[in-house]
């Protein structure tokens, strides 16, 4: 067996770009994958086929709702829906192969099963034993449910069971208004679906810039997306034609049925079968592997990234963790910012955010101040018919250094990058201010918001 100086549990985004980034320094490195494909969550059942089919979806409202509107004819658009699967399953293939190829590249060896740690430098895949310096667990997560709904993948979907449906469904409920929920809610309501979404909260995106939050809400209803607010649900049930699910608003509790619930209530981490427990490492109260901020165990030589760990459930604060601690392993300085994550949900509009909420600078109580620009003010936007939305920057009164940024509209989740840049320099929204932005690009509301945090934005 070869001695490898690391081994990483989890193809994920997480694990693949840790295997790679141990690799490029000099760490003999396999990675082992229960799947029969690489890429974890993200390339299989995640942010890749969901995102195929919020673009093959989105393709298809331009044909029925705008192609008209630029005197583009083309009678009735129809959907193939097989063949939309087999496109998104084609885009799935791509990608892991590309990250097959990768692993051959950094002669990182696949060791194909499940992982089972025997103690902290031995690792057993099926039948044999692996001797290795390190491992790195990059498990991942699994969707979670609620009390008495049972997710079957056939009426009663996580989002894994959603992305594969068989036929269009002619309704459904999704269960929970996160990302994930309203993200494949858009999908299936641009398809032609009732699509009623169930939320406990009063506002959807729990966590996002409460202002966002709303005017996001509202897009969705105009798009057709129907909302039941401050509704607990108690139960659903599969039936032969479809599932009833109960929940309780105020004090009455009411049935709703449709032919597809999809449960959308979150992930939690997936340790099962590693023997990590048993060797003596730790998991917080909410199951999470415990770490320091190096990311290390409790177990000594043994580290964990990505959704296994705490954090945002997002696969590039994995990827960033991955290389991080290759990084420690190989005696240099792994380093994540945690305050700049960005966070994306590729609807259309999309949205985006980075760093501080108007709502969590109120309760630190730091003097800010807000930029504000609609997209109505940018020429490129009312183009594409997106000028709905707006670009939110808040800034700190005194400094001017940027806090964060929120928006809703065309290209969000790229923009959002440019404040990234900036929050990693510590700039002023004057900065972004003063920097000349290409003339029709939605990227000058990104300056005009800056601008609105001085003197005032000029389109507004
Ligand atoms: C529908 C959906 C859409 C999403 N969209 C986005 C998005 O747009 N953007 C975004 O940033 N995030 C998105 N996410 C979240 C993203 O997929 C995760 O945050 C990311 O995949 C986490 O990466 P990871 O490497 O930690 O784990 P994972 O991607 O979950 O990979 C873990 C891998 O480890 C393997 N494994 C586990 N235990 C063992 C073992 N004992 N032995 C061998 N192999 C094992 C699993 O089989 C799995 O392949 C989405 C998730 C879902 C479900």
């Amino acid at each position: 067996m070869t001695n490898y100086d690391v081994i990483v549990i989890g193809s994920g985004p997480g694990g693949y770009v840790s295997a790679i980034r141990c690799a490029q320094l000099g760490l003999k490195t396999a990675i082992v994958e229960g799947r029969d494909t690489l890429g974890g969550t993200c390339l299989n059942v995640g942010c890749i086929p969901s995102k195929a089919l919020l673009h093959a979806s989105h393709s298809y409202h331009e044909a029925t709702h705008n192609f008209d509107k630029m005197g583009l004819i083309i009678n009735n658009p129809k959907i193939d829906f097989d063949k939309m699967q087999n496109y998104k399953n084609d885009v799935i293939s791509q990608n892991t192969k590309g990250i097959e190829f990768l692993l051959k590249k950094n002669k990182i060896d696949w060791l194909k099963g499940w992982a089972k740690i025997v103690n902290k430098n031995q690792v057993t895949v099926g039948e044999n034993t692996h001797d290795t310096k390190n491992i790195i667990i990059a498990s991942g997560s699994e969707p979670s449910t609620i009390p008495n709904v049972k997710i079957d993948e056939n009426r009663i979907v996580s989002s894994t069971g959603a992305l594969s449906l068989s036929k269009i469904p002619k309704s459904m409920i999704v269960i929970g208004a996160g990302v994930i929920g309203l993200e494949m809610g858009s999908i299936y309501s641009r398809l032609g679906t009732d699509v009623t979404v169930i939320e406990y909260m009063d506002h959807i995106t729990p966590g996002m810039d409460l202002e966002i939050s709303k005017n996001f809400q509202r897009t969705l209803k105009k798009q057709g997306l129907k909302f039941i607010m401050g509704a607990a649900v108690k139960s659903a049930k599969s039936t032969k034609t479809k599932a009833n699910v109960i929940y309780k608003k105020a004090d009455a509790e009411i049935k709703i049925d449709a032919e597809i619930v999809l449960v959308s209530t979150g992930r939690k981490p997936f340790t099962n079968g590693l023997n990590f427990l048993e060797i003596g490492g730790e998991l917080t109260e909410r199951g999470q592997i415990k770490t320091n901020n190096k990311w290390q165990t409790s177990v000594e030589g043994i580290y964990a990234i990505g959704d296994a760990i705490a954090g945002p459930m997002l696969a590039h604060k994995a990827e960033d963790e991955g290389m991080a601690v290759a990084e420690v392993i190989a005696g240099k300085h792994g380093h994540v910012n945690y305050d700049v994550i960005p966070g994306v949900i590729y609807t259309t509009p999309e949205v985006a955010n980075v760093g501080k909420t108007e709502e969590e600078l109120k309760d630190a109580g730091i003097d800010y101040k807000v930029g504000k620009f609609s997209f109505m003010g940018n020429g490129r936007a009312k183009a594409v018919f997106q000028g709905e939305g707006f670009v939110k920057l808040l800034a700190d009164a005194t400094t001017d250094r940027i806090l964060g940024c929120h928006l809703i509209g065309p290209a969000a989740g790229d923009l959002i990058h440019e404040i990234c840049v900036a929050m990693e320099f510590g700039a002023s929204a004057q900065d972004i201010a003063m920097t000349c932005h290409a003339h029709p690009t939605f990227s000058e509301a990104m300056r005009e918001a800056a601008l609105a945090c001085g003197d005032g934005a000029i389109h507004a």
